[in-house]
């Protein structure tokens, strides 16, 4: 790779305070695909330095920290994964690491997959083999006997079982956990408000995780299992539809992501009737609570960070733009939006070297139009996406 130097109107560098706008600036890249110095345009140019002036806004590459590349995105996803051939979900799960390139999406994070296949997405992306967006994977998600999806991971009871489970996943090279702290939307028969794992048994999960430097994401829907999860150290809250006062101090005081994944009740809303009857019912009782919380955590400054459960139903890879104009009609300012699906990303992933833009950060950069940045639109398309230095669209 030869050093580069990217040039813009604008720059988003996601980074809190006076620097996080720049005008007229540009991002100078180094051969080993970081970001070398950024700054004034005029003061970077050098002789012989190769110079790409972009259009619109260049921004930080995006990260949706909750995704899903075995699901099938149809009325019926847990039913596909389980009557799928693992050949078919492999080449789904390729084209869907394609559609986040598009989204000018750079990193994802996995929360729950099948027959390994997220878990070695990580080295096929890592090595080249494939072209998408860096993978963190959590291998199968941990579930109660019975509990939400726990057809799709490991099913088991007891701290010891719980356990076992995590170390499987962490000796097949998860790079994060999953476990399910409460019920679920798609899984017929649970409800999302009641707990499932018991505080005990997720504690055992987050000493698993912490042992090797790993991170735990909890699906977390009702009040009871938040709290329990929270207490038990899991480091980001997925869901999130009934968040107590408790639960957002907690996660205010300690800087740990919330995950709203917006897109999937909004996706789910949209296919109505289609949907199976049971899945009708719970979002009419789900929706505005959830939409609440989020007002609620955004009000108090949480850390939020997007993340689309692409792979549910009506909710196809790449749609990070949903998550993002759900967040700003909740609220949230243009600059917050994207910070979330950025900085705070990071953090969710406990990540420190992508992000912001600043000397020394990977070069994962897109760039969108103005009117993309400003108005935070859904169907938003980057014209300009780099990942590690290399510019991939
Ligand atoms: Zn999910």
């Amino acid at each position: 790779m030869m050093r580069q130097l990217f040039s813009a109107p604008r720059i988003f560098t996601a980074r809190a305070g006076e620097q996080e706008t720049l005008v007229d600036s540009a991002v100078l890249v180094d051969a080993e695909g970081r970001i070398e110095a950024i700054g004034k345009t005029l003061d970077l140019r050098q002789k012989g330095l190769s110079e790409t002036q972009l259009d619109g806004v260049l921004l930080p590459g995006l990260l949706d920290v909750h995704t899903h590349l075995c699901l099938s995105a149809s009325m019926d996803p847990f039913g596909d994964a389980l009557a799928e051939h693992p050949a078919r979900m492999t080449l789904r799960a390729v084209a869907a690491l394609s559609a986040h390139i598009d989204a000018g999406v750079t990193t994802i994070r996995d929360v729950g997959g099948l027959h390994g296949i997220d878990l070695e997405m990580q080295h096929l992306v890592d090595d080249d083999s494939v072209e998408g967006p860096a993978v963190f994977a959590a291998g199968k998600l941990i579930a109660m006997t019975g509990g939400h999806a726990c057809m799709l991971g490991f099913e088991v009871d007891g701290e010891d079982a719980v356990r076992a489970a995590a170390r499987q996943n962490l000796k097949d090279g998860a790079r994060l956990l999953k476990i399910i702290a409460t019920g679920g939307v798609l899984t017929k028969g649970v409800r999302p408000g009641a707990q499932q794992l018991s505080e005990h048994e997720m504690r055992a999960a987050v000493e698993e995780a912490q042992k090797v430097g790993k991170t735990v994401a909890a699906h977390a829907q009702g009040a009871d299992g938040i709290d329990a999860a929270l207490r038990a150290g899991v480091n980001t809250i997925e869901h999130g539809f009934w968040l107590s006062d408790y639960a957002l101090e907690r996660l205010c005081e300690s800087g740990r992501a919330l995950v709203p994944t917006l897109a999937a009740i909004r996706c789910m809303e949209r296919l109505g009737e289609a949907l199976p009857e049971s899945i009708q019912e719970k979002l009419k009782t789900v929706a505005t609570p959830h939409e609440d919380s989020i007002r609620r955590a955004h009000a108090r400054g949480c850390c939020v960070a997007t993340g689309t459960d692409a792979g549910t139903p009506g909710n196809p890879h790449g749609n990070i733009g949903v998550e993002l104009a759900a967040l700003h009609e909740l609220g949230f300012s243009p600059e917050e939006c994207w910070r979330a699906a950025t900085a705070n990303g990071a953090k969710a992933l406990s990540l420190k070297d992508r992000g912001e833009l600043c000397v020394g950060k990977r070069a994962d950069l897109i760039a969108i139009s103005d009117e993309n940045f400003d108005g935070v639109l859904e169907s938003f398309r980057p014209h300009f996406v780099m990942r590690g230095g290399r510019r991939l669209r």
